[in-house]
Order: structure tokens, then sequence, then C-alpha cells
């Protein structure tokens, strides 16, 4: 579904990530790991034509996307759901989904039906759908952000920390829902630094340090790795 070949990004000088190699099949779950500063959240600006890569390739569903600005890449299936949120944090739950059906450009039929199924996955934002975003906790805040990303009705949905700062329970509901959605038929690609939790639900991972992939493999491969569990999961 997805893949990028070679692909190299530089800031002025700094070669944020170097040669990345890596590939979402449909239906996967897929988890990218590393620590601050690694380079997922370049990888994962650099899908959504926020960067541009200086040499490289990418290829989503049989076209090349290299160059596709952020708009037309909602529009060829691929969403963001971004590090820290971006929520209009003025603007009511209910607004805030909306604004996600806006940018797909959806029907007012489809937008109902969208609306329906992100309270089915968040009753929580079903019940403070009237209340400012910014009101609600770190977790609704970020279940609000995933429910207005799915609201595009993406192909592949791209999470970046999804359980930074939450408390344990809450990540672990996290990590349940992101299951969820992944067998609900949305591709995921995941960027964390909770190893643990995320190998457990994850098809496949990807490690990635100094903008290069260092290891990859099955989650379980992944998991039972010395140096990753030296490194991310402290066992
Ligand atoms: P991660 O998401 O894994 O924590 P990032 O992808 O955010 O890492 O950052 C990778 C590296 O690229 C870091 O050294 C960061 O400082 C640098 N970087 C990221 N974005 C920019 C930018 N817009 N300009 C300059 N350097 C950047
Ligand atoms: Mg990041």
């Amino acid at each position: 579904m997805l893949k990028l070949t070679d692909v190299t990004v530089k800031f002025g000088p700094f070669e944020a990530l170097n040669r990345i190699n890596l590939h979402v099949t449909e239906g996967e779950l897929v988890v990218l790991l590393g620590a601050n500063g690694a380079g997922k959240s370049t990888i994962f600006n650099t899908i959504s034509g926020l960067n541009k890569p200086s040499s490289g390739e990418i290829h989503f569903i049989g076209q090349s996307v290299r160059g596709f600005s952020p708009d037309k890449m909602v529009k060829a299936g691929v969403v963001q759901c971004a590090e820290g949120k971006k929520l209009f944090a003025d603007m009511s739950v209910q607004e805030n989904l909306m604004m996600g059906g806006f940018v797909h450009r959806s029907k007012k039929a489809q937008l109902k039906q969208s609306l329906a199924e992100a309270y089915e996955l968040f009753p929580i934002l079903y019940d403070k759908k009237e209340d400012p975003a910014g009101s609600l906790s770190g977790g609704q805040q970020q279940m609000l952000a995933i429910g207005r990303a799915l609201m595009a009705k993406p192909k592949l949905i791209m999470m970046d920390e999804p359980s930074i700062g939450l408390a344990p329970l809450i990540v672990e509901q996290m990590f349940s829902i992101i299951q969820e959605i992944n067998k609900s038929g949305t591709t995921v690609l995941l960027a964390e630094q909770n190893a643990n939790a995320a190998l457990k639900i994850a098809d496949r991972g990807y490690v990635i340090e100094n903008g290069t992939i260092v290891l990859q493999g099955e989650s379980r491969a992944l998991f039972n790795n010395d140096a990753i569990r030296k490194a991310y999961i402290g066992a």
C-alpha cells in the first residue's frame, strides 16, 4: 500500500533521514520505534507531504506521491494524527470532528454517518460534544484527534506518539482502541516510544536511530530482541 524507497530528507545541511526503506501492506498495523529525535515525525511529515525528500521515492496504492501537497495526500487516503494533537481548543468537540470531514469534503449524509461512527468508537466524545476541545483531559484530546482524523475516511492513518503524556490506564485503553481501528479495516502506521505496548498490538515494526532504520521485523521477533529489550523495553 505504502512504500518508501531510499528516502533522504535534509533540513539545510542536516540529514534528518538517510535512505529510508519501508513499506506498509494494506490491513497491517506497523510501528516505528525510536527515541526522541530519531526521525519518526520526519518520516510521517514526509509521507504527509509536509517535508520534501531530497531524494528517494514514495508510492501509495500504485502511484508515486512524492511531491504531493498535504491536501492531496488526504484526498489520496493518508491522514496524519499529529503529535501534540493540534486541536482547535476553543471549538467544540463536535466542531473539531466536523473539521476532519470538511478536509475530506464529505457530503452531509457521509458526515452524519462518520460522526456516528466516531461517537460509537469514543462514547466520551458524545457526552462532551458541546464542550470546548481545550477543556478535555489529555486522553480525551488524543481520542478527539484520532476521531477527527478518522472523519476524513483514511485508507492509512498515521498516529504520532498517541500515548505520550497519558496515564498508564489510559495508555492501555488507547492501544486497544488503535487495535480496534485497525481490525475494522484501516491500515495503521504508528510512531511510538512505548515499545512494550506498541509491539503487543503491531504486526511489524521498524527501529529508527539517527534517521536510519537499524532493525526491522515481525513484532514478536523485535519484542524478543535483546538490543530492543535493553534500549526500549527496559527488561
Ligand atoms: P522524532 O519524531 O523521532 O522524535 P523528529 O523526526 O521530530 O524525531 O526529528 C528528527 C531530527 O530532525 C531531530 O534532530 C530534529 O531536531 C530534526 N528536525 C525535525 N524537524 C526539523 C525541521 N523542520 N528543521 C530542522 N530540523 C528538524
Ligand atoms: Mg516525533
